[in-house]
């Protein structure tokens, strides 16, 4: 076992003799970030995909933080559905204890969450695979750890899936 570590010792040593002018120049190759912040301490983002509708581009992200954000048709929504199956104030969500949480405002037509048509105002959790169908849109929802992404939910990597009605 020596002899294998002694070779090897001996190789450095030939190498460092013959490229001594290299040395002093290279020394800017310490690219280790520093990890002070645990993941945990980041809020989500909840990041929703248009993956299904006829009247939006699939691929369209909308991005809701964790100070919560609306849903509509019109005005000031941090999901804006140009869908007619979408009221103008058609849902709420809110981030509690970790969660985020999903509440229809009495819409005209309603919300679907994973199949399940809500009822009246309910309130229903969502998470990250969630799938939300207001009108002909489907959104399915991305929940990471502050601004990051996934392969599926980051603009320009994402596919686009093509839905054919
Ligand atoms: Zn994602």
């Amino acid at each position: 076992m020596n002899s294998e570590i002694k070779k090897e010792e001996e190789g450095e040593e030939g190498e460092l003799d013959s490229s001594e002018s290299y040395g002093s120049t290279s020394d800017s190759s310490s690219t280790s970030e520093a990890d002070t912040e645990p993941p945990e301490a980041i809020p989500p983002c909840i990041r929703m995909v248009v993956v299904q509708s006829e009247v939006m581009t699939c691929g369209e992200l909308f991005i809701v933080t964790c100070m919560g954000g609306s849903v509509g048709r019109e005005g000031e929504h941090d999901v804006l559905l140009d869908d007619i199956g979408c009221s103008k104030s058609h849902a709420r969500i809110t981030y509690q204890d970790g969660k985020f949480y999903y509440q229809d405002q009495g819409s005209t037509n309603g919300s679907v969450i994973n199949d399940r048509r809500l009822k009246g105002d309910e309130t229903r959790e969502i998470g990250h695979g969630s799938r939300i169908t207001i009108g002909t849109t489907g959104l399915v929802c991305h929940v990471h750890p502050g601004i990051q992404t996934c392969l599926e939910c980051e603009p320009g990597l994402m596919k686009t899936p093509i839905v054919t009605p």
